[in-house]
């Protein structure tokens, strides 16, 4: 029998957290407890009908079956330049300035192995979406954590990271609106961030997920608004949020030529492109009706309303986020996150993440997703009254 192991790189890996929640609610749930899942970022609402119907159509098309070109349809290409356009008002070359990804995901983690060489830094939030930090340490860089403290608005505070770090730093990941703060970036923050990122070389990666999810008459900006910041910058968009779109896998990248052309050499090495007829779907989520987008927005912000007033009244200090559709919420006195994700799955059947499963600012925190039905939302409050 051959002994093999891992690699150093996946042995390198920090525990998966979501592993032992994922566990511990499935022996809930086959003990037939009723669990409510704030844990999970993944809309509840389907993809829309008219998306739904243009992949029925392209998938029986046999002109649709064969390898997709790497670097994405012309067409899906041209209708996010058009999307990008009206929405943020900022001109894109399809040819050149825009990547189709198989969800953002995959772009976000293959980027560094296109700009990182082993030894060098790249900067990350902390608390963040883990793939900032997981692509870096496959590429063999090394994250340098950029603390996301409430104090700061969950802004990174750039005058704090250290010199020698700056010399062989390569990339800087933001990423407004935040998962899982919640927090928003403005004009002035991203001007902030190029001026840094000038100054020092370094590329930017922002991630936009979440730039359609927001609330209030709140419109999330993109960096690339910024006069200039093309020459340094780009933003990772997808369809999964806005359009409920996750299970699909189908986001772009778009900004700066020499980052595109990396990431889609790094790609066109690693997969062969999106299946074209969920490129054509795409066309049509972003070229089609926007009402199912504003009406899933109401449906989250009357979610987000039901389960903040709920905590408030109960004692708890959590506040309205204007955008993504996470509640990012102080644990009790005598908890800290783990503690308190666990009391609340044993005492009250609620799935919440534990802030320190995103790194260790998140420590103290814990982010509950309003994907789930109001009235689960208002029994969840109803259980956490009675049980904590
Ligand atoms: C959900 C999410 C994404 C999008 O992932 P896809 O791979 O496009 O589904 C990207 N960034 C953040 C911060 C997210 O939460």
């Amino acid at each position: 029998m051959t002994d093999f192991e891992f690699s150093e790189r996946l042995k390198s890996l920090p525990p998966y957290l979501f592993a032992e929640i994922d566990k511990a609610k499935r022996k809930a749930r086959a003990d037939g407890r009723d669990i409510i899942d704030l844990g999970i970022g993944d809309p509840d609402l389907p993809t829309p009908k008219h998306i739904v119907d243009a992949l029925d159509k392209a998938a029986r098309d046999p002109s649709n079956h064969h390898y997709a070109l790497d670097a994405g349809m012309p067409q899906f290409r041209q209708a996010i330049a058009k999307w990008y356009k009206k929405r943020f008002r900022v001109t894109l070359d399809p040819e050149t300035e825009i990547l189709p990804l198989i969800g953002s995901k995959e772009g976000i983690a293959h980027f560094p192995l296109a700009f990182v060489n082993p030894g060098d830094y790249v900067l990350v939030p902390d608390p963040c979406y883990p793939p900032y930090k997981i692509g870096t340490t496959f590429a063999g860089g090394i994250p340098y954590i950029m603390p996301l403290l409430q104090e700061n608005d969950f802004l990174p505070d750039l005058s704090k990271i250290e010199r020698t770090v700056l010399g062989r730093a390569k990339t800087i990941f933001v990423n407004y609106p935040n998962n899982p703060t919640g927090a928003v970036a403005d004009g002035e923050f991203y001007g902030k961030v190029l001026d840094f990122a000038n100054r020092n070389n370094l590329l930017i990666c922002s991630d936009a997920a979440y730039s359609e999810v927001c609330y209030d008459g709140y419109k999330p900006m993109s960096i690339l608004e910024i006069e200039g910041a093309k020459d340094s910058s780009v933003e990772f968009h997808s369809l999964s949020k806005t359009y409920n779109m996750t299970g699909w896998r189908v986001g772009w990248a778009c900004g700066n030529r020499k980052a595109i052309e990396g990431l889609a050499k790094v790609k066109s090495n690693m997969d062969s492109g999106i299946f074209q007829a969920i490129q054509i779907a795409g066309i049509a989520a972003l070229e089609g009706p926007q009402d199912a987008v504003r009406k899933a927005n109401s449906v989250y912000r009357e979610r987000r309303n039901a389960l903040v007033d709920g905590l408030n009244s109960l004692g708890w200090k959590v506040s309205k986020p204007k955008a993504t559709f996470y509640i990012w919420a102080r644990t009790l006195r005598g908890y800290d996150s783990s503690g308190m994700a666990k009391a609340l799955l044993e005492k009250a059947d609620i799935v919440a993440t534990p802030g320190v499963g995103l790194g260790k600012n998140g420590e103290g925190y814990i982010r509950m997703a309003v994907t789930v039905e109001k009235d689960r939302i208002k029994e969840a409050i109803r259980r956490i009254k009675k049980s904590l």
